[in-house]
């Protein structure tokens, strides 16, 4: 076994430290689902001005976060345009069709400087033929593509050419506080290209549990009914919550996950054959190409477990390791130590 760990198989693996836990300890709690939770209250309050909009709502995860704004854009029937990457289309267990009865309709290259073009060409006339297009969903940093990051003008062309085509845009933003770092930008240049926005409390930020969802007040209004509907009124939740008000402080230390993801991609793609793409990592994503390894992306893992790091198979010929506020500069280093052990072992 080996004497350390370095988990880089995700932003949601960081363990809430003493100043979060005690947050929660201390938190002034009632019963949310009556409205009667103050600390759910202030949390809900800071995320809709962070964000830029009129209201927020805490909801017990980004899966159901996206369900939830699915639920509220549109109704039986309807149409909604993503990327066949987006991760409500690739990892969220069809929920929005099984839940919500809606086509989910993948748009190839939308996020992408081109994904106005691949937008303008998915739209088709009303027939009837064809299901409604009513929401696009667009995602940033987008996950399966290395946290890419989609510029607040790519993503406002987006939002204009749905707008005049008649679709809301719902932004998952999972992630969007680490676009915001990487652009060096306010998160309302992204926030304003859409009509509601889920961002994760339990990713970089390290929240133990919870996501938000927020928009406009009466989006909010009906995104609660969807909310309790699929179970997810919580009850003293303002524990939770105070978890992710201790969350949100760490927004400003973002760009430290993203130096720490670029100087492990540097170290890693000096070795021979081993290929980081994108490079450099956009934000706090890394994904290693091992096709010219000749090792399968398990293989690869494989190779790594003995030495306590752990990353995740992406795909048959990709790894994923993400950076986060419980990988230290040490850690990098080590990573980067072990990795040219392997290599050493493979030529
Ligand atoms: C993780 C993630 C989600 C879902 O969040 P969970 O809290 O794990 O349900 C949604 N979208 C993106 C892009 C994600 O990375």
């Amino acid at each position: 076994m080996a004497e350390k760990t370095v988990d880089l198989r995700s932003d949601t693996v960081t363990l809430p430290g003493r100043e979060m836990r005690e947050a929660m300890a201390q938190a002034i709690v009632g019963d949310d689902v009556f409205g009667g939770d103050p600390t759910v209250k202030q949390l809900e309050e800071e995320a809709a001005a962070l964000t830029g909009k009129e209201a927020a709502l805490f909801v017990p995860s980004g899966t159901m976060g996206n369900l939830i704004a699915v639920l509220t854009h549109t109704t039986r029937g309807d149409a909604v345009l993503l990327d066949p990457e987006a991760h409500i289309f690739y990892y969220e267990a069809g929920g929005s069709s099984l839940v919500g009865g809606v086509q989910l309709w993948p748009v190839e290259n939308l996020h992408s400087p081109e994904g106005i073009r691949s937008f303008n060409k998915a739209i088709r006339p009303s027939d009837q033929h064809f299901a409604p297009a009513t929401l696009l969903c667009l995602e940033n940093t987008h996950n399966r593509k290395g946290g890419t990051v989609l510029k607040p003008g790519e993503q406002e062309l987006l939002y204009q050419a749905a707008k005049s085509s008649g679709l809301s845009v719902h932004l998952d933003g999972a992630r969007i506080f680490n676009a915001a770092a990487a652009e060096n930008c306010a998160v309302t240049d992204f926030t304003r290209s859409c009509d509601s926005i889920m961002f994760c409390l339990s990713k970089g930020l390290g929240a133990p549990v919870g996501s938000i969802l927020a928009g406009s007040s009466p989006f909010i209004n009906s995104a609660r009914r969807y909310r309790k509907i699929l179970g997810g009124g919580m009850r003293q939740s303002g524990i939770l919550a105070a978890a992710g008000r201790e969350a949100l402080k760490h927004i400003p230390h973002l760009p430290d996950d993203h130096r720490r993801a670029l100087k492990l991609a540097e170290g890693i793609s000096q070795l021979p054959n081993f290929e980081v793409t994108p490079f450099p990592p956009p934000t706090n994503i890394i994904i290693l190409n091992t096709e010219a390894l000749a090792l399968s992306s398990p293989e690869l893992v494989n190779r790594l477990l003995p030495f306590g790091i752990e990353a995740i198979p992406f795909g048959e010929n990709l790894v994923r390791m993400v950076t986060h506020r419980d990988i230290s500069d040490d850690e990098i280093d080590y990573t980067l130590d072990v990795f040219t052990k392997i290599s050493k072992g493979l030529s």
